[in-house]
């Protein structure tokens, strides 16, 4: 069977693990947490980049950053994981999905503005499959009525929008490592802060409500209880798997990037003859090749495709089921304006298998065999 994801790993885990543990600092914030984040600060050109345990809980940092309070509004996609949702949910807001762009599968920037109220207080959008919303578009919105914008760059790291990394547009940024995501360590991600201002308080909330990070640079000389706050520190042993992942992320990058290229040239035809659709890349966006999809013209064509490939051993999946028609996301949100694309692309979309040492042959034989299903059963 060839699997739909394999967790990356590339020969410096075991060691840098071993490490940590002979270091007899194996809770967080050690020596590895450090290099990590300051890769990741050099890397995006962020101010500042604080690892947590996971992009779930970066969102929820950001939510009580952004003090967002029952009865607030925040603007997001319907067609996104859970977590995006969840993290404003526990602080008592009220979802507003927006529906997305067929081409990206991210946000729809033109519909935004009229989903604005004067309960607004934040815009999150999602960069799908690592490709960049509208940023320049979002951020005037936000900048005009006043509104906090929140990334969930859960799989956009090391992508780029106009030469940026995603991530580094709004006020936060959240990243996922988590073990389906390019570069793992098993349960983690960061946030990104734009603004200085904001550093000490997303410490003192990752940090259980103390001001302990300042206690250990050596600032005060006792810590303390600040805020109301949490404990989103990641074990050195998480991060020192993450820090070999850091230093391999090129050849990751490029390996998975191989794939991409790959499927895209040989399934062209298909998209060409206008019986699948393939992913769009607007310009200035530049994607790290996290997700390959295709798009058949409906769901029971992705049903039988689906079969048709687990017959042949290969493990293709499809995605989120919008949030917006869920138990939670009728309970807590709600669908502005019409629901145009969001429903009817979901159930079009299917993933190929894709991950760091995915073998060439593998990655011909699925294309190969999806191009099989639409010879024998759609007589291209
Ligand atoms: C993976 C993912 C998350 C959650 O990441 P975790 O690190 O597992 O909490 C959130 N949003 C999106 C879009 C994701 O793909």
């Amino acid at each position: 069977m060839i699997n739909f994801n394999v967790p990356p790993m590339t020969g410096k885990e075991l060691i840098y693990l071993e490490k940590a543990i002979k270091s007899h600092k194996i809770c967080g914030d050690g020596e590895f947490t450090k290099r990590c984040s300051k890769w990741l600060e050099e890397y995006t050109k962020s101010e500042k980049v604080l690892l947590t345990t996971s992009c779930t809980h970066a969102t929820e940092l950001a939510a009580i950053l952004a003090d967002i309070k029952p009865g607030d509004e925040v603007i997001m996609p319907s067609y996104t994981f859970v977590s995006t949702a969840d993290a404003f949910v526990l602080r008592g807001a009220k979802i507003i999905f927006v529906d997305i762009r067929p081409d990206t599968m991210n946000i729809d920037e033109k519909l935004i503005e009229n989903a604005v109220t004067d309960r607004t207080r934040a815009i999150v959008p999602v960069h799908y499959a690592g490709v960049s919303c509208d940023m320049d578009e979002i951020c005037a919105i936000a900048k005009k009525h006043n509104l906090y914008v929140i990334e969930d760059a859960a799989q956009g790291v090391m992508s780029t929008y106009k030469g940026k990394a995603l991530g580094t547009f709004g006020n936060y940024g959240c990243y996922s490592f988590h073990e389906t995501k390019n570069l793992s360590m098993g349960e983690g991600g960061a946030i990104l802060i734009r603004d200085k201002e904001d550093v000490l308080k997303a410490e003192i909330i990752r940090e259980k409500g103390t001001n302990r990070s300042q206690f250990f640079r050596g600032e005060i000389d006792k810590y303390t209880w600040m805020e109301a706050g949490s404990s989103y520190l990641p074990s050195e042993l998480n991060v020192a798997y993450l820090y070999a992942q850091l230093e391999a992320s090129e050849k990751i990058y490029n390996d998975r990037m191989k794939t991409w290229n790959l499927y895209y040239e040989s399934l062209k035809e298909l998209e060409e003859r206008g019986i699948i659709e393939l992913p769009v890349i607007p310009d200035g966006c530049v994607h790290n090749a996290h997700m390959f999809y295709i798009k058949t013209k409906d769901l029971s064509e992705r049903t039988d495709l689906i079969f048709h490939l687990k017959g042949k051993n290969i493990n293709c999946v499809f995605h989120y089921i919008p949030l917006h028609s869920s138990p939670a996301g009728r309970k807590y949100g709600e669908f502005y304006g019409e629901d145009r694309y969001t429903t009817k692309e979901s159930e079009r979309l299917m993933r190929l298998p894709l991950y760091y040492g995915l073998e060439e042959s593998e990655a011909e034989y699925i294309s190969k065999s999806i191009k099989e299903f639409y010879r024998l059963y759609k007589r291209f």
